[in-house]
């Protein structure tokens, strides 16, 4: 019965993506049968793993209830990992699921099959908590919480967890944080060594022991349309996802 990690964090471009491809890519590497659902309109998860976002079906159709998830799984050229892409239709969403009362819970019911077929699935969320985040976090587990590590990192984690609580309380009792991870951390500023010691203040125990680096590999992988652990499987970003994956495992 596999595990559903939901990868969110209302700001943009603090991770998530990345994250998820890569731990994805990791446990993946590790024997794992994974999927990754691409739950973000931009689709950049898709794109990040070489495939076209025009393809269908996609998770909007899966959404909708025109194909069944295990249908829509592509192949990614990597073992052990498979894709449900996203594509730009998938926008319409925010606007239709919020019409149908009770629509929280499309996500977690079209995707409970693939339980059965994947030890990890991985859930790439949007950069807000409308109604797909909410349908990806009502079909987690777990939450995986990448923060930046930058000036305004903790600005908008009150809302986040707020927004669990709500969810875990009214929906999905089930839902738990794995831990904030901490993103594009640069170890020469005084400003990121500020921002890990303040969110780890914050957050004891919550945090994970790892922390990824900011790394030029990380950031030019996705124009390759691979993970990082494939572009540059030797370079400090891809040390840091592999050393994650295996706190994320262990956390359980
Ligand atoms: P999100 O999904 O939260 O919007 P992304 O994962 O897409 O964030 O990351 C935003 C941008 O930063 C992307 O261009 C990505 O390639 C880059 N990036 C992410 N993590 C790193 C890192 N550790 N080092 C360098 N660049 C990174
Ligand atoms: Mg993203």
């Amino acid at each position: 019965m596999g595990t559903v990690y939901a990868i969110a964090n209302q700001k943009g471009g603090v991770g998530k993506t990345t994250t998820a491809v890569n731990v994805a890519a990791c446990v993946a590497e590790a024997g794992y049968p994974t999927v990754l659902v691409d739950v973000d309109p931009q689709a950049n998860a898709t794109v990040g793993l070489g495939l076209p976002k025009t393809g269908s079906p996609s998770v909007y159709d899966v959404l909708a209830g025109r194909a069944n998830a295990t249908d829509a799984l592509v192949a990614t050229g990597i073992p052990n990992l498979r894709l449900l892409p996203a594509n730009p239709d998938l926008a319409a969403a925010n606007m239709e699921l919020p019409r149908e009362p009770g629509s929280e819970t499309r996500l977690r019911d079209a995707l409970a099959g693939l339980r059965d077929e994947a030890a990890f699935v991985l859930l790439d969320c949007p950069p807000s908590l409308g109604p797909l985040t909410v349908n990806a976090l009502v079909a987690a587990d777990r939450v995986i919480v990448p923060v930046q590590t930058e000036y305004f990192a903790l600005e908008g984690l009150a809302g986040l967890l707020e927004t669990l609580t709500l969810i875990q309380r009214e929906l999905n009792p089930r839902l738990a944080v794995s831990g904030f991870l901490l993103t594009m951390h640069d170890g020469r500023t005084r400003l990121a060594r500020d921002v890990e010691r303040e969110v780890r203040e914050h957050f004891p125990e919550l945090v994970f022991d790892t922390v990824i680096p900011r790394n030029v590999r990380i950031g030019e992988s996705p124009s390759f349309g691979r993970p990082v652990i494939h572009h540059d499987p030797h370079c400090a970003g891809a040390d840091a996802y592999f050393e994650l994956a295996k706190e994320v495992a262990a956390r359980g």
